[in-house]
């Protein structure tokens, strides 16, 4: 495993290194987006830890010049600010993931994680998890080969989930990466979600349970 970091505040790039190089990850640090981008076209990374402000050149241009180049590997973008238009400008530039700092670096290492183990969309658009199939391409969700009937925003919101499968994600990361910006969504709408597609998925006639509420912090898809 192979970790690409671009962050120009030393402190922070150096601590997510040695974190991430006592789990065995293998990890190049830039410090400016100059370098970033030099070093994300021309060596293969796994995952990109990629800072939003940078001397140089900013995270969301970089971003959007790697997928020009049809780079797509996973991003996971650090904002410095929790601000909502920030997470959302990361995302529609390419990003996969956001950060807000500071943060924990468990949870840094469990998004990672799960960015690694999303399926590559150009190989497979079909994600599988027990007994459950989802068909990204062709918006078709099966369970125990039963055809599960879904609105727009439950697909997009089983997606999110397995997308992050076996990792909690937090009402506010489901808002902010399931909805629009401008939509008017609390975190109450979600809990309606989840609880609708609940009915659906979990139906106990075609499998075990497989979305979890992890009380006061959110929920997540998979094992228990
Ligand atoms: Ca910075």
């Amino acid at each position: 495993m192979k970790v690409l970091i671009v962050e120009d505040e030393h402190k922070i790039a150096n601590s997510i290194k040695k974190g991430l190089e006592q789990e065995k990850y293998i990890v190049d640090v830039v410090y400016n987006g100059i370098e970033g981008l030099d070093f994300a076209t021309s060596e293969t990374y796994d995952v990109i830890v990629l800072d939003r402000m940078l001397p140089g050149m900013e995270g969301v241009e970089i971003t959007h010049k790697l997928r020009e180049k049809q780079i797509h590997t996973p991003i996971l973008m650090l904002t410095a600010k929790g601000q909502l238009d920030d997470k959302v400008e990361g995302l529609d530039t390419g990003a996969d993931d956001y950060m807000t700092k500071p943060f924990a670096f468990s949870e840094l290492l469990a998004r990672l994680r799960a960015l690694v183990r999303r399926p590559q969309q150009t190989v497979d658009s079909v994600i599988t998890i027990d007994n459950l199939s989802i068909d990204t391409a062709r918006f078709e969700v099966t369970r125990n080969n039963k055809i599960i009937q879904l609105t727009s925003k439950e697909f997009s919101l089983l997606v999110y989930l397995v997308r992050h499968q076996n990792t909690i994600v937090t009402k506010e990361q489901i808002v902010n990466n399931v909805w629009n910006y401008d939509a008017n969504v609390l975190p109450n709408s979600v809990e309606v979600y989840i609880k609708h597609l609940r009915n659906k998925i979990d139906d106990s006639k075609l499998g075990k349970p497989l979305i979890h509420t992890a009380r006061g912090f959110g929920y997540k898809i998979g094992e228990k």
